[in-house]
């Protein structure tokens, strides 16, 4: 058997970075964990530097990596922070391979880091994609590293795919279309009138799945399926006319790839980010995740609807920034995170996210992303405009 992988999970303390250290903890023979990152959840990371003694623990606050610092003065485990760690540590020669399950813009300079690393790098920080699309798939090409998505629709299209390889047109492949697959989220039969009042908790509770607060909201709002356009799109290198979504409450079919000559492949699977996660870390090969098997006899049955557009605009506004192009896509991510953090602080209702998403998206030019500098700038100026938007309600 070969070494083991040495492994990087950025953001560890999250709902993706415990299902990955879940499943790496049933093979120990095959991953060695040899660092992780959180921002500020001291006591969270002091179990897991005692349960699998990485030689380096992030912790972005440094308040909160002093205290770990103290907690853990008995093992060997090195205590860092700041966010220039968080790179650091993603180019670290050791590592071989890398989760990046950070959530948000933040995720982004690690990730790329990786990625120009020549890392294996296994992407949950769909925001990556979608604030810096072009520069960060062209550094995955340059830099020859191997790319594995880890959301579980884009997972189920990469699978769907065997003879994918990035770069390379689906056109080649005889793909016609990508069906995207979407729970519809805690709202999807709730009528539209109602959800002005929603709340935070209504909104974090997703029927199928269960994540951190930032992707839930997205998840009742659609605008995760949105992000997913986008980082579909980048991913596998198809416009938005090439990708369809479809609303499948029941989580199982996780997405499908349509061939020319009418055949539909597809993953089925429990809801359970351990299989996708368990898939991208063993690929091309395939280990046990621990996830529930689905007996096909007990399913219920498998719906397939259409999205209520006027219901969920955010669908819409993702497929109009990806068309637009330029930093369109990374307005909108900007927007809407801080839209989503207001919302989650009571500041903002419901159906005012997309609203100030949309405000946003029309108020900036859609100039082209020359390198990160001019990424990250356009990300800090649509915070800046989202933020005065919220304080004006
Ligand atoms: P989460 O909120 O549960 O965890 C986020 C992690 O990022 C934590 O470890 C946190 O400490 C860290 N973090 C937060 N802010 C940070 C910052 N500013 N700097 C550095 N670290 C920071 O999130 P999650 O649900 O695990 O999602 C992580 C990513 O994976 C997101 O991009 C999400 O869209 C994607 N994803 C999640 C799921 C899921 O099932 N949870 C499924 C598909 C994709
Ligand atoms: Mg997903």
């Amino acid at each position: 058997m070969s070494a083991p992988q040495q492994l990087l999970i950025l953001g560890a303390t999250g709902s993706v970075g415990m299902s990955t250290l879940a499943v790496v903890a049933e093979h120990p023979d095959r991953y060695r964990v040899y660092a992780l990152t959180a921002y500020n959840r001291v006591e969270l990371a002091e179990q897991l530097c005692r349960q699998f003694q990485p030689q380096y623990f992030v912790m972005v606050d440094p308040v909160a990596a002093e205290r770990l610092r103290s907690a853990i003065s008995d093992l060997q485990t090195e205590v860092l922070s700041g966010t220039a760690a968080l790179v650091e540590v993603a180019r670290e020669p050791e590592v071989t391979m890398v989760m990046a399950a950070i959530v948000g813009a933040a995720g982004l300079a690690p990730t790329l880091a990786a990625v120009e690393a020549g890392k294996i790098v296994l992407l949950a920080n769909k925001e990556s994609l979608v604030m810096a699309g072009q520069l960060f798939m062209d550094a995955v090409v340059r830099h020859g590293g191997q790319l594995l998505p880890i959301d579980s629709e884009q997972n189920a299209m990469f699978q769907s795919l065997p003879n994918f390889r990035i770069g390379q047109p689906l056109t080649d492949l005889g793909v016609l279309r990508l069906w995207l697959t979407a729970s519809g989220g805690p709202f999807l039969d709730r009528p539209v009138d109602t959800l002005a009042q929603v709340t935070p908790a209504e909104a974090c509770a997703h029927p199928n799945w269960d994540m951190g607060k930032k992707i839930s909201v997205d998840s009742a709002t659609m605008m995760n399926k949105g992000l997913e356009v986008i980082e579909t799109a980048w991913f596998f290198g198809v416009g938005g006319d090439q990708i369809e979504v479809v609303i499948h409450p029941q989580s199982i079919v996780h997405s499908l790839v349509e061939y020319c000559d009418g055949s539909i492949l597809s993953q089925l699977g429990s809801a359970d980010m351990r299989i996708p996660i368990a898939h991208a870390l063993a690929w091309p090969e395939r280990i046990h995740s621990g996830a529930a098997r689905l007996d096909l006899r007990e399913l219920a049955d498998l719906q397939f609807q259409t999205i209520d557009n006027d219901k969920f605009p955010c669908l819409g506004l993702a497929y109009s920034a990806l068309a637009e192009g330029g930093l369109a896509a990374t307005y909108m991510n900007a927007a809407n995170e801080i839209a989503v953090q207001a919302f989650l602080e009571e500041k903002l209702g419901f159906l005012q996210i997309p609203a100030l998403v949309s405000e946003v998206l029309s108020q900036l030019p859609s100039n082209e992303a020359t390198d990160l500098d001019s990424v990250v700038a356009a990300d800090e100026e649509a915070r800046r405009l989202a933020r005065r938007l919220v304080d004006r309600q």
